[in-house]
């Protein structure tokens, strides 16, 4: 075999069938130099996703083949040939895809059980007849797949309506966009692109707007756009309007008009049948009692997915028995580590896990510099709850949360105060951060 069919082997067996498929069926090995090597694909467009993705794999192969790192490039080449092109349709498509939707997340993956069945049919439903059903409201808890169901009408539609513009948008992300259009004085542009352009429009968890009026109001009047012109708009949020008890009225009644649908927890048959799915896909042989302890320890669908992809992980390195997968169930799903004299002790590394899980964050965002909302909210319930309920002094926190003393001191009477006034998404996560590491409500003094 030549060295180009050998990096293209190597490069084969790091990335998945599907994905090699839709993305590298252009691609080529173009020249092998001493001080570079040129690979091509057939335009920008992959160029741009293949590079931004696979960097560490590329140079994993050329390493691999080589036996050394040499520099690459990427070319983008304008291909002609029209049997190529009928393997890149995507291409054709993508002027219209306005968000990129994870492509993992569809229909056909997306497990269905008698707890999430209506979440689910609702979602075919409005993917078949997009502009029927407005608006299309999906409320569960953390974790049981509502972004993945988005994501899911957003893949049928690019792949069943390529002419449709479809946005995917955070609710988080429609507030920063309107707050810097606000300061720009580019408020109608903001409107224009959201209302003008779009056939639907998908917004996800909403929750995070209680109490800004502002945005309210900005939501308010795209809901009703979107409602006049039959175009398709698609709200997630994790629980229902009535609940949202601090949006406008106004907008709570909006958001009861189209058709509502909840995502429950599943029962414990249908988790273990989610895992055993998961398991299958990944091709990791587990038995039954192994699976049993993953849907054990996992209290929704994240978990267990994380747990799952984690074992498939190591399994690739070694064998994987039953100690190891007790120590990885007990790494994600964040039971305690230590017992140290009778007494539980939660590591950072398992809390951080356990917060950046309920807010979709990663890790290493919390200890880190950058200030977004949904950032400073987890930092700060972080910080009460590692007060209150680990036991840390206001040092262990800030050296944990890279904080000083005195931002310490007040995320932690600022989330005591909203636990004091019974705000709802506060108290959920404290909840939630107890069940995942499973400590005992009982409470230390402050
Ligand atoms: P949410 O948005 O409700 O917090 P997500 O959609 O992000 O939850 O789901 C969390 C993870 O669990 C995702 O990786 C998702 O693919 C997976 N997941 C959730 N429910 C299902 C399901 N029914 N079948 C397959 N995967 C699921
Ligand atoms: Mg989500």
């Amino acid at each position: 075999m030549d060295v180009k069919a050998e990096i293209i082997n190597s490069l084969k067996s790091k990335i998945s069938r599907k994905i090699w498929e839709m993305w590298f069926s252009t691609f080529k090995v173009e020249s092998v130099k001493d001080d570079l090597i040129t690979f091509s694909v057939g335009n920008l467009f992959i160029k741009d996703w293949i590079s931004q993705r696979y960097a560490r794999q590329f140079s994993e192969s050329i390493k691999e083949i080589i036996g050394h790192d040499v520099p690459y490039q990427i070319k983008d080449e304008v291909v002609e040939d029209s049997q190529t092109k009928q393997n890149i349709p995507l291409v054709r498509k993508r002027p219209l895809l306005l968000s990129e939707f994870n492509k993992e997340y569809t229909f056909e993956s997306f497990v269905v059980g008698p707890f999430n069945e209506e979440g689910y049919d609702g979602a075919i439903e409005v993917a078949k007849n997009p502009g029927k059903m407005n608006p299309f409201f999906l409320y569960g808890g953390v974790g049981l797949g509502k972004t993945h169901l988005l994501n899911a009408i957003g893949n049928y539609l690019l792949e069943n309506e390529p002419d449709l513009h479809v946005m995917y948008m955070t609710a988080e992300k429609f507030m920063n966009d309107l707050v810097v259009s606000i300061k720009n004085g580019s408020t109608i542009d903001f409107r224009k692109n959201l209302r003008e352009k779009l056939d639907v429009l998908m917004i996800d968890d909403i929750q995070i707007l209680e109490g800004k009026e502002g945005i309210q109001s900005e939501l308010f009047h795209t809901l009703n756009h979107f409602i006049d012109n039959q175009r398709q708009i698609i709200l997630c949020s994790d629980r229902t309007p009535v609940q949202l008890s601090q949006f406008q009225p106004r907008l709570v009644s909006r958001l009861q008009m189209g058709l509502m649908v909840k995502i429950d927890n599943p029962d414990l048959k249908t988790k273990f049948e989610i895992a055993k799915t998961f398991a299958a896909k990944n091709s990791i042989p587990l038995d039954d009692q192994m699976l049993r302890e993953i849907v054990n320890a996992s209290d929704n669908i994240r978990t267990l997915k994380g747990i799952i992809n984690k074992i498939a992980f190591k399994s690739s390195k070694i064998a994987v028995n039953e100690s190891e997968i007790s120590k990885i169930v007990k790494e994600i799903a964040g039971v305690q580590i230590k017992d140290f004299e009778g007494e539980k002790t939660v590591e950072k590394e398992i809390f951080f896990n356990a917060l950046s899980m309920i807010f979709d964050i990663r890790p290493a965002e919390i200890d880190a510099k950058l200030r977004t909302a949904k950032l400073s909210n987890a930092r700060q319930i972080g910080m009460f709850f590692a007060r209150k309920y680990l036991g840390k002094t206001f040092a262990e926190i800030g050296e944990w949360f890279g904080r000083d003393h005195s931002s310490v001191v007040y995320a932690c009477k600022k989330v005591e105060e909203s636990v004091r006034l019974d705000n709802a998404m506060v108290k959920k996560v404290i909840l939630q951060l107890q069940e995942i590491l499973k400590i005992n409500t009982k409470e230390s003094a402050m």
